[in-house]
């Protein structure tokens, strides 16, 4: 009988700061093509748990392994990054004097530098590739556009693209609602489900209306005090009592 394969697995992980276990015992299971969201507390563990997958931060115990054979724990960031496995951080990393159509430029051209990429021949491959990111981000209207000037939610849209641009298997997107209206939510939330089966994507959010939005028919993860309180169906979370107490507040329970 054969094992599930999982893309990405993380067992055993504990990781401490100065005395303070910021993860602990967590074992995580994705599979290939899954849009999972992480729910919980603030100080739950969340972004640490990033930076252990991106090689920010070290475990101190346990195994994080992707696609059955790279060891995270033991590669570099750069490595990590080279396996195709992007971050969008909460504030928009993108370069403002840039256009929007060079931002996805220099992400697509990788390491060889700002003025090689923008000069850079890119082959029709590759600009039908550029046209569909800004078609998918809602952005081709505004491809000429210095990228500071977007508004907030744009922006954040521009940084999902450049992980595509990048090649990105795996996307862990860290709280992309935040500061968002909700339109541009909604907006964000239909993104990455079109982009759910072609990529895998950890997204970690708050906003329970966005989380429910991403979430039906997938699986929800809570982690509490650095470990999986629950994992299931967005329902079933938000109805289990363990959340409600530790998450959601009584005001959530009827
Ligand atoms: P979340 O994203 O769920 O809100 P974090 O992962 O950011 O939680 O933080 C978990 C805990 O670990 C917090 O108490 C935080 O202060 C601590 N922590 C995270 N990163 C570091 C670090 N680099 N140095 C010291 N403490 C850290
Ligand atoms: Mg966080």
């Amino acid at each position: 009988m054969s094992q599930k394969y999982f893309q990405l697995s993380a067992e055993g992980i504990n990781k401490s700061f100065d005395g303070f276990q910021a993860i602990r015992d967590l074992n995580f299971y994705l599979e290939e093509g899954e849009l999972r969201t992480v729910i919980g507390p603030n100080g739950a563990g969340k972004t640490t748990f990033l930076d252990l997958i991106t090689g920010r931060t070290r475990p101190d115990t346990g195994t994080i392994e992707f696609e059955g054979r790279h060891d995270l724990g033991s590669l570099s960031e750069h490595e990590i990054y080279r396996l195709g496995i992007g971050r969008k951080f909460q504030t928009p990393t993108v370069y403002t004097d840039h256009t929007v159509s060079e931002n996805l430029l220099l992400s697509l051209a990788g390491n060889r530098g700002v003025l090689a990429s923008l000069f850079f021949r890119l082959s029709s491959t590759q600009s039908d590739k550029i046209a569909e990111i800004l078609n998918l981000i809602n952005l081709a209207p505004h491809r000429d556009r210095k990228a500071g000037t977007l508004a907030h939610g744009q922006k954040q849209w521009l940084e999902i693209g450049m992980l595509l641009a990048q090649d990105a298997k795996l996307l862990l997107v860290d709280e992309p609602a935040a500061g968002m209206t909700d339109e541009e939510t909604a907006k964000t939330g239909d993104l990455l489900l079109s982009l759910a089966g072609k990529h895998t994507i950890i997204v970690i959010e708050h906003d329970m209306v966005f989380v429910r939005q991403i979430s039906t028919g997938r699986k929800v993860t809570v982690l509490h005090q650095g470990s999986v309180l629950c994992e299931g169906p967005v329902d079933s979370v938000q109805s289990d009592p363990k959340v409600i107490e530790v998450y959601l507040g009584r005001k959530h329970a009827r």
